[in-house]
C-alpha cells in the first residue's frame, strides 16, 4: 500500500505545491489547513509521514507536534520552518519532530527528507519487539507472549494485533482496522472484525489474564488497560 502523507499547512500554494509533487511521486496525500484540523486528521487517518509547518493560524505547529508525541503516535514528523529561524529549528526537534526543512525549499529536497524518514521508521517497524502492559508481540518470529505464556497466531490474527499494538491507547475504528488489514473498503456488512476480535481475545485471556483488546461502544476497539 502507498504511503499515506499528511500535509498540514495553512498556506495553499505550499501545500499545493507539495501534494502535488507528491502524488505525482505514488504518494497518497491528506491535507489540513489548520492545526486542530491536522491533529484530528493525524488521529483518524493515521498517516505514515506527517509534514507539518510550525506558523499555523489556531494550534501552533510546535504544540501540534508536541501534542501528537504525548498522545504516543510515534509517525515520523517533517517539520517546516521559517528561512532563517534556528530557534523554531531547535523547538522543533525539541517537541518530538524527526527532521526539518527550512522554507523555501525545492521539492526534490523535501522529497529526500521523506525517503530518509521513511527509511528510517522501516527497520524498527520489522523487527523490534512491541510491547504493552504485560503482552509482548515479537515481528521476527510474528509470536506473541502474554506474561511467560507464548501464544500462537494466525497470519491475520498477528496483523491485527500488530496494528493495536503500533497504537496503543488510541481508538481505532472499524474502517480503519479494515482498511490497514483487509486493505479495501469496508461495505459495513461483514462482521469479519468481531470474528477475529474474537478469535484475539480468546487467546489473548487464555491464561485467566485481564482483557486488553476493548470494545468501543459504536467507534471501534482499542488496546488499553480498562
Ligand atoms: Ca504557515
Amino acid at each position: 500500500m502507498n504511503d499515506k502523507v499528511l500535509v498540514v499547512e495553512d498556506e495553499l500554494s505550499i501545500a499545493k505545491f507539495i501534494s502535488r509533487g507528491l502524488q505525482r511521486e505514488g504518494y497518497t496525500v491528506l491535507t489540513a489547513d489548520d492545526g486542530e484540523t491536522g491533529l484530528n486528521t493525524a488521529f483518524s487517518e493515521l498517516p505514515d509521514l506527517i509534514i507539518l509547518d510550525v506558523m499555523l493560524p489556531d494550534i501552533d505547529g510546535l504544540t501540534v507536534c508536541r501534542r501528537l508525541r504525548d498522545a504516543e503516535m510515534q509517525t515520523p514528523i517533517l517539520m517546516l520552518t521559517a528561512k532563517d529561524a534556528i530557534p523554531d529549528r531547535v523547538a522543533g526537534l525539541e517537541a518530538g519532530a524527526d527532521d526539518y526543512l527550512v522554507k523555501p525549499f525545492a521539492f526534490e529536497e523535501l522529497l529526500a527528507r521523506l525517503r530518509a524518514l521513511g527509511r528510517r521508521k522501516a527497520p524498527i517497524e520489522t523487527s523490534a519487539p512491541l510491547t504493552f502492559n504485560d503482552l509482548t508481540l515479537n515481528p521476527s518470529t510474528r509470536m506473541a507472549q502474554r506474561g511467560e505464556r507464548n501464544i500462537e497466531l494466525t497470519a491475520k490474527e498477528y496483523e491485527l494485533l500488530e496494528l493495536f499494538m503500533r497504537h496503543p491507547n488510541q481508538v481505532l475504528t472499524r474502517d480503519q482496522i479494515y482498511e490497514r488489514i483487509w486493505g479495501y473498503d469496508f461495505g459495513g456488512e461483514s462482521n469479519i472484525i468481531e470474528v477475529y476480535i474474537r478469535y484475539l481475545r480468546s487467546k489473548l485471556e487464555a491464561g485467566g489474564e485481564p482483557r486488553l483488546l476493548h470494545t468501543i461502544r459504536g467507534v471501534g476497539y482499542a488496546l488499553r488497560e480498562s
